[in-house]
């Protein structure tokens, strides 16, 4: 079961004091007997552009107000999830890395702080692979970081990045990241299983294909008897306009007309089935709920 609202808050306090970041929310939840970890890799500097610029700003701007967050500049919080059971050290997502963002590729720091080195993570399971989710999977020196992992990626989405050419049929302002994916899973090529919609990756998690945000971009149900934590990855991307306005299109969906479609789909099955949720780039530790509001939808910390 879930931790009430005191248990889960407690926790969050307990792991921020651990980590020694003022300020910093460390978010854990329980799914059965297994624990799933928010795992920060910093966060994102974005132009406020690169998502808004197709919304109608007279609507947009209370939306932003509300939520605190200013028009100009976005700086999206990066949140891993690490579910351990079962033997198994399972992380979401590489991160950033060191060649992105100097204000992401953290997450070393604060898998550290869990106690948990890049050589104990058995299985590496991927949302898709833009910059902030793939290229912490190399380290500095080009070798892959997570030796002893089995990596996953959904079959569309490797088909998509490792495709010669993407480059050329990607947009102008993404050619770098199609550049930065092919030559990163080339060198994990052989530590990589693929799955499908619907599969089983390993065991208790299962792959929901969210496409838009990219081609192949999968969201993942950890399931545990009959609790579950939904790992939604970009294809909830943030926790104002996303929510507020989830038909809305993004600029940051590569398809932005299906990223709208998934987007409102997931939220309804989400809220019909009360299901808690991780967000990469979801703030408030990254972990809680979609709930109805007045006006669209809201993100909950209280589980
Ligand atoms: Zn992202």
């Amino acid at each position: 079961m879930f931790p009430n609202r005191r248990d889960f808050m407690l926790q969050g306090v307990a792991a921020g004091a651990m980590m020694g970041v003022p300020g910093f929310l460390h978010a854990q939840i329980p799914v059965g007997d297994m624990t799933l970890d928010v795992v920060s890799d910093g966060h994102l500097t974005l132009p406020g552009s690169f998502i808004f610029d197709a919304m109608p700003k007279d609507e947009l701007m209370p939306i932003l107000e509300r939520a605190g967050q200013e028009y100009d500049q976005l700086t999206p919080p990066c949140n891993l999830s690490l579910l351990r059971g079962n033997g198994r050290v399972v992380l979401f997502d590489a991160g950033s890395g060191s060649e992105f963002m100097p204000t992401a590729g953290k997450m070393l720091d604060a898998l550290d702080a869990l106690g948990v080195a890049p050589d104990d993570i058995t299985d590496l399971v991927f949302t898709h692979g833009h910059p902030d989710h793939l290229w912490g999977v190399l380290d500095d020196f080009g070798d892959a970081l997570f030796t002893n992992a089995a990596h996953y990626m959904g079959q569309a989405e490797w088909d998509y990045w490792t495709d010669p050419n993407t480059v050329n049929t990607i947009d102008s302002g993404r050619q770098a990241f199609a550049i930065g994916a092919e030559r990163r899973l080339a060198v994990v090529a052989e530590q990589m299983t693929f799955f499908n919609d619907g599969d089983e990756v390993v065991p208790g998690v299962g792959a929901r294909m969210t496409p838009g945000h990219t081609p192949g971009h999968m969201a993942f149900e950890v399931r545990a008897g009959n609790s579950a934590v939904m790992i939604v990855g970009d294809s909830i991307g943030n926790d104002h306009v996303a929510l507020a306005r989830p038909a809305w299109e993004s600029g940051s969906d590569q398809d932005r007309v299906l990223g709208a479609k998934t987007r409102v789909g997931l939220i309804n099955d989400l809220v019909a089935s009360a299901t808690p949720i991780v967000g990469f780039h979801l703030g408030h530790g990254g972990i809680g709920r979609i709930d109805k509001a007045a006006d669209g939808f809201t993100f909950v910390t209280e589980l």
